[in-house]
């Protein structure tokens, strides 16, 4: 310690200690306790999201109509997190009796429910002129009327406990913004948009927060983009299917892919106390993209 006398060196070194001792104490996990309930938890973000909140120390319920990735999910990750704090449950978001019961089972299981993660979705969409009314309300019935269920009985549940909770919904940039051949999906997710702030306004006398995440092209990692839509994105956007992570990538500001883990990082964030003063908002997770009217 140049230029210091004994006894600043001293009181330097004793901070050093203090700091180094600080870093070896357990640190409190900032969801432990906290029971989170995410749809389309078996695979891409919802998977990702329930890691993130596994890691923090919550008791996780993932539901998911794809009973396969289900099981698969929940074998995978109770072995990393422990058999007592992850369950899975077969539930297929449009049915107004199958929500209820995945709610009510959660509850039941864990004591509670303190955490909602409404994510469960597709991506199917076609030119306007070629969308089927069924095409429509395929969109409409899993991504809005979906949305819509889960957050009503989740709303239900925090209000009857008194405790308040945290309600994140994972929508999409294009609710904001238009895409080419996709204004099922587009509207649909706008929907989402809309009922977030519906959630929020009535939630927060009773300390029910419901923010959204905005996620945009999460590429790998995602099942919805192995499908049909990346043929129909590769053929909105007029190029081949091997080029489409690369499209994405240049036109984000950043020049960076976005992650089912980087958007699980904001649903932590808005799921968590970091965000208690935080309500009705959106967090775009794009890498970086100017809004528009369309992309
Ligand atoms: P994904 O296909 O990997 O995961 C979606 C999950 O939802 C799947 O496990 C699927 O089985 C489940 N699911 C579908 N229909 C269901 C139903 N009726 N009931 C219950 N579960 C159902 O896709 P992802 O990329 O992880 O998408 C998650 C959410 O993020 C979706 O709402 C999607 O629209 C949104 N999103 C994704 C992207 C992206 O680029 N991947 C971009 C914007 C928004």
């Amino acid at each position: 310690y140049v230029g210091l006398d004994e006894q600043e060196a001293f009181d330097i070194e004793y901070w050093l200690l203090e700091e180094a001792k600080l870093q070896r104490m357990p640190k409190p996990k900032s969801l432990a306790g906290r029971v989170a309930f995410i749809t389309g938890g078996a695979g891409g973000i919802g998977k990702a999201s329930a890691v993130r909140m596994l890691h923090e120390g919550a008791c996780v319920v993932l539901a998911d109509i794809d009973r396969e990735a289900l099981d698969t999910a929940v074998v995978e990750l109770s072995a990393v997190y422990g058999p007592d704090v992850v369950r899975g449950t077969h539930c297929d978001v449009t049915s107004e009796a199958a929500v209820a019961d995945a709610m009510a089972a959660t509850s039941l299981a864990f004591g509670g429910l303190d955490i909602l993660v409404s994510n469960a979705g597709i991506a199917s969409s076609a030119a306007l002129d070629e969308t089927s009314l069924e095409l429509w309300n395929r969109n409409i019935s899993i991504l809005a009327t979906g949305y819509f269920l889960v957050s009503r009985e989740g709303f239900k549940l925090m209000k009857a406990q008194h405790t308040g909770g945290a309600m994140v919904f994972v929508a999409s940039k294009n609710g904001l913004v238009a895409s080419p051949n996709a204004s099922a999906y587009c509207t649909a997710k706008a929907a989402e948009l809309q009922l977030a702030r519906g959630v929020a306004l009535e939630g927060a006398p009773l300390g029910i927060r419901c923010n959204v995440v905005n996620p945009d092209a999460v590429l790998r990692g995602s099942k919805i983009w192995t499908g049909k839509w990346r043929e129909e994105r590769a053929a909105a956007y007029q190029m081949e299917e091997d080029d489409l992570e690369g499209h994405y990538r240049e036109r984000s500001l950043l020049k960076r892919d976005v992650l089912p883990e980087d958007i699980a990082e904001a649903v932590y964030f808005l799921a968590s106390d970091l965000s208690a003063k935080s309500t009705g908002n959106i967090i775009n997770v794009d890498a970086g993209h100017a809004p528009s009217f369309t992309r």
